[in-house]
């Protein structure tokens, strides 16, 4: 599906490379936009060897600072065509590539129309087409009543299907019930595809009339944990009953844990992510008011967080998420129970996990696991991306874990954040991604390619400072206050943050 990419043959070297169980010296020669040979070692006799192999070859020695392999997203909401002025394929890609972000599995909702059919997927792919700087591939939707169209998207490509189990915020994507869920599952029975929940189910906790709505907790208790082991109790089971691949998309209740492990444990396809925000904020953080901090389900308490840590840790949650969902300021407006649902996250994902994840001992290769292995595998996606070995996409993610730069709410441990995949790239030239061959090729992940020009890498350079859309037009949660923070004030941030993951 790819056109013909750089033959540059090029060497990415780094004293820690981040591999699927150790962290080591390496030098990664990449060709073609694919990992053609990896010597694990790096120095002037690597440099001789691999300059008389290749002739022309170039080198990028970035010293200490780690190479990982690419970010892959796979909770994103990019609402164009129909809610560009939300977010769109350029504004979105823009800031994957600079967090580090080499893929994005756009969210079938928020964008008009829908993911629903396999002509709306052509609308939405047509829009991404020639406006991405990373990787972009697609879910699709179940609505009521669309199982028909199911079959036609996974054939195209889709990486599997996302529904709602509750009342979303999207009139034209409304949530299934009970009975359209086992409709899909007929239907995609026979594929090998996913289908995604947001896990919410039954009703609301009302609100009392004289709850303050501008408190955080008024809106935490109209979301209570039980709307989500209820409707992770029907994922489980339909994941047993129909021995079919399910996937919960952004956990954020503790209590669902025992379910999912003992799911897990008799042997259910079970796949659950949960999101940056639920694993570095807490609900008794956030101040009145401060709508930013709004998403569906809620942000819960600080020791909720520490347990989904552990479910981290001992696998029960296997992916870390964005779920970044922007909207317009207007909609941030108001108070928590009216305002918009939804976290701006994307270009600080791996900062956020990591300047969490660094005092709970999780090492660089539970980190790649997190974000990348085990996303490319839920999205069908593992033969060419999520790991460092020959014969993958040469997305990279080269970060320093050491530095720091400070943010609105938090302080963030990153400084270079690119991607070296684009330095490869070639623009494509021609639309064969949509040619009907492609289209036609059963279970071949719809993927857009990134349209990346070498002019492009400068900018992905640039783009360590860049914040999705303009700050002006945007309510964001995390925003760049400034880069090289001094030592002292990390170091006191630093305790401060220790703190909060103790308390
Ligand atoms: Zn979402």
């Amino acid at each position: 599906m790819r056109s013909q990419g750089n033959s540059q043959v090029c060497a990415f070297v780094s004293q820690r490379t981040v591999f699927a169980n150790s962290v080591r010296p390496a030098t990664l020669v990449v060709s073609n936009e694919k990992i053609r040979e990896i010597l694990y070692d790096v120095g002037e006799d690597v440099v001789r060897r691999l300059s008389e192999k290749y002739l022309g070859i170039q080198f990028y020695d970035y010293g200490s600072l780690v190479l990982m392999p690419g970010i892959i997203d796979s909770h994103v909401h990019v609402n164009e065509p129909g809610r560009t002025e939300w977010e769109g394929f350029h504004t979105a890609t823009q800031a994957a590539a600079a967090g580090g972000v080499t893929t994005i599995v756009d969210m079938p909702l928020n964008s008009i129309p829908p993911t629903t059919t396999l002509d709306n997927l052509k609308v939405k792919a047509r829009e991404a087409y020639s406006k991405v700087f990373i990787d972009v591939a697609f879910w699709g939707g179940v609505i009521p009543g669309n199982q028909h169209n199911l079959r036609a998207l996974v054939d195209a490509g889709v990486v599997g299907f996302k529904c709602f189990l509750c009342q979303g915020g999207d009139d034209q994507f409304p949530h299934v019930s009970v009975d359209d869920v086992e409709k899909a599952l007929k239907e995609l029975l026979p594929t090998k595809t996913v289908l995604a929940f947001h896990a919410e189910y039954g009703q609301n906790e009302k609100t009392n009339p004289t709850d303050d709505p501008n408190v955080y907790d008024t809106f935490l208790h109209s979301r209570p944990d039980r709307l989500e082991l209820d409707a992770i109790k029907l994922v489980c089971d339909w994941c047993t009953k129909y021995n079919f691949r399910c996937h919960i998309v952004h956990l954020s209740s503790a209590e669902c844990l025992a379910l999912i492990k003992d799911a897990k444990a008799r042997g259910a396809s079970l796949t659950v992510e949960t999101c940056h925000h639920y694993l570095v904020l807490s609900a008794e953080e956030i101040p009145k008011g401060a709508t930013e901090f709004k998403c569906c389900p809620p942000i819960r308490s600080k020791s909720n967080r520490e347990q989904l840590w552990q479910g981290i840790k001992s696998g029960t949650l296997d992916m870390i998420v964005s779920d970044h969902s922007p909207c317009v300021p207007e909609m941030k407006a108001g108070n928590f129970l009216t305002a918009w649902a939804g976290i701006s996250e994307l270009q600080f994902g791996l900062s956020l996990t990591w300047t969490a994840a660094r005092m709970r001992d999780v090492s660089f290769s539970d980190i790649s696991k997190l974000l990348s292995t085990n996303v490319a595998k839920m999205c069908g996606l593992e033969d060419r991306k999520g790991n460092l070995s020959e014969g993958m996409d040469a997305d990279f993610v080269i970060w320093n874990p050491e530095e720091t730069i400070k943010m609105k709410f938090y302080i963030i441990i990153l400084a270079v954040s690119f991607l070296a995949g684009v330095i490869l790239a070639y623009p494509q030239k021609d639309g064969q991604i949509f040619s009907n061959e492609a289209i036609r090729q059963a279970q071949n992940t719809y993927l857009i390619p990134k349209d990346a020009t070498i002019q492009k890498v400068q900018e992905g350079i640039e783009l360590a400072a860049y914040e999705s859309i303009p700050g002006d037009q945007r309510i964001n949660l995390f925003e760049i206050l400034g880069e090289h923070v001094p030592p002292e004030v990390v170091n006191n941030l630093q305790t401060q943050i220790d703190q909060i993951g103790r308390n």
